[in-house]
């Protein structure tokens, strides 16, 4: 059974208070892409890997994922990550069975995971990983800031990737996509009326969103 990944990667790290794509920033002199990049490279269970650039800068792209045997195409994205993602599943080859989808914001994903959610995935469609939340989470009233609700904190998960999907289930959950919004590609399949299975991620498996988070992969780096 073939596992792809689509690394999606074409955001444009406004957040961040940057002028290139997220993915090229410099994390100790290497692109914040090529960190997970080598991990699933590296990963014998995966067996190629599709990169979704920032449009301006691909030929940026090619050029860094050259030295990876296992990309197999470089696309551009679109203006919503789950355009992107869509750019990534037209690159996917027709043998493959199993999909993972993965923010390039997310140098640490590791192997430990990645054996936890391919061991889920033949069991179950869908499955992604994540991490019990640590803190107190509120529901506010956006315009008030008034406080509504104070969440069950054992009921709350924080949604990581990778995110792993049988192909089929991945392409029916984007087709059937029709307000384009959506953070990850879990929901999706959620909307869907589709299970989706939880797999222990890892705490160290942060986003790099601010300025705060390169301080902080700098030093998990180590
Ligand atoms: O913006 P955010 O940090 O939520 O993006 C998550 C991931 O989705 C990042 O790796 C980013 O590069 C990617 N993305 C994308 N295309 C977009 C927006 C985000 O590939 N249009």
């Amino acid at each position: 059974m073939k596992t792809e990944v689509i690394i999606v990667a074409a955001g444009l790290g406004k957040r961040l208070n940057v002028k290139v794509p997220k993915a090229l920033v410099l994390l100790k002199g290497k692109p914040l892409i090529a960190y997970s990049l080598k991990v699933f490279e590296k990963h014998p269970g995966i067996d190629g890997v599709v990169v979704v650039g920032a449009g301006g800068f691909l030929s940026k792209f090619v050029r860094l994922t050259r030295s990876f045997k296992k990309v197999r195409a470089v696309v551009p994205g679109g203006v919503l990550r789950s355009d992107s993602v869509k750019c990534g599943i037209k690159e996917l080859s027709s043998s493959t069975s199993y999909v993972l989808v993965h923010d390039a914001a997310r140098p640490f994903v590791d192997h430990a995971m990645i054996d936890r959610l391919l061991f889920s995935l033949k069991r179950n469609k869908a499955a992604i990983v994540g991490m019990p939340v640590k803190f107190t989470v509120k529901r506010v009233d956006t315009q008030s800031l008034d406080i509504q609700a104070t969440l069950d904190r054992d009921l709350l998960w924080e949604a990581q990737t990778p995110q792993g999907f049988h192909k089929d289930m991945l392409i029916k959950a984007h087709d059937k996509n029709s307000n384009g919004e959506a953070t990850d590609d879990a929901i999706l399949v959620e909307r869907m009326g589709n299970k989706v299975k939880m797999v222990m991620g890892d705490y160290r498996n942060i986003k790099v969103t601010t300025p705060e988070d390169i301080i902080l992969a700098r030093q998990l780096i180590g």
